[in-house]
């Protein structure tokens, strides 16, 4: 038996809404409709999910995709034990049966014969065939499929298929307004709100180098990280180096235009 409990979300996560997204997810999951969050990393999207998982009262499943995942990693395997074989059922398998909500973060990292064992489950089907076990899963009322693509690092190699792309509604986030992420940095990490907005506009800075020497610009997601070291004590030209400008470029000049920009506020 599965305890379904270990997937819900007891407690509210903190997200502070950008736009209309709760309640487009909302319609969407009424509609049972797939879902693709689209935008830059550390931008928001998986703590969205979690909200909604939580708002809805759902259950949520997150696989992290990487290039090396396989089909059966997503949908389950024989496993061997003493006892002889035994099935295990993947991630995915166990979302459709207990009507979870699954997140499938960074879908595009993996395989391209990976993603498509998720389309029977995208469309009014709604199935999931488990060919090695010759079992045909009927997916749970309750069940939703969410993806997270990142289009930035989108290239010939890397893109969702038309046919996957076409089976989800899409919501695009981005980095949030400077007001509301100098909020949510001073609400994720306790400091005060002056420090949060000189740590905002730094990562304004860097994201205007985003296709100037830099893949990305710096997320949300570091700059709550500075925010707690901060709140560690440490002092914030230290922080910013540790946790905005070196882990994101290796690139001598841009990391000193970066840290030029960051003595220039603290
Ligand atoms: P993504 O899934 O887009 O890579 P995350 O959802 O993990 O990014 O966001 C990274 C971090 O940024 C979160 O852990 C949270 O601290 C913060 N964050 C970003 N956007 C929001 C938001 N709208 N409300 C609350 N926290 C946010």
């Amino acid at each position: 038996m599965i305890d379904i409990e270990q997937y819900r979300i007891s407690q509210a996560p903190y997200y502070r809404a950008q736009g209309e997204e709760i309640a487009l997810y909302e319609a969407a999951y009424a509609a049972r409709l797939p879902v693709m969050l689209k935008g830059p990393t550390g931008c928001g999207k998986s703590r969205f999910v979690e909200y909604m998982a939580w708002k809805l009262g759902k259950p949520l499943i997150t696989v992290a995709c990487n290039e090396d995942m396989t089909a059966s990693d997503l949908v389950g395997r024989y496993l061997l034990d003493k006892d002889g074989t035994r099935w295990q059922d993947g991630p995915l398998t166990l979302a459709a049966r207990i009507g979870a909500i699954c997140y499938l973060d960074e879908v595009v990292e993996a395989r391209k014969d990976t993603t498509v064992v998720i389309h029977p489950l995208t469309d009014y089907r709604r199935t999931l065939p488990l060919d090695k076990k010759g079992e045909l899963i009927e997916a749970h009322a309750d069940f939703q499929l969410v993806i997270s693509f990142n289009p930035g690092y989108q290239t010939l190699m890397k893109d969702l298929k038309q046919s996957t792309k076409q089976r989800f509604a899409a919501l695009e986030f981005d980095y949030a307004d400077a007001e509301t992420e100098q909020a949510i940095v001073t609400k994720e990490t306790g400091i005060d709100s002056d420090t949060a907005a000189k740590l905002v506009q730094i990562a304004h800075r860097a994201r205007k180098l985003k296709g100037h020497g830099l893949e990305e610009g710096i997320s949300t997601r570091l700059l709550v990280y500075a925010g707690q070291l901060i709140g560690q004590n440490i002092a914030p030209r230290a922080a910013c180096r540790m946790a905005l400008s070196r882990p994101i470029t290796d690139d001598a000049d841009i990391r000193d235009t970066l840290e030029h920009a960051i003595d220039s506020y603290f």
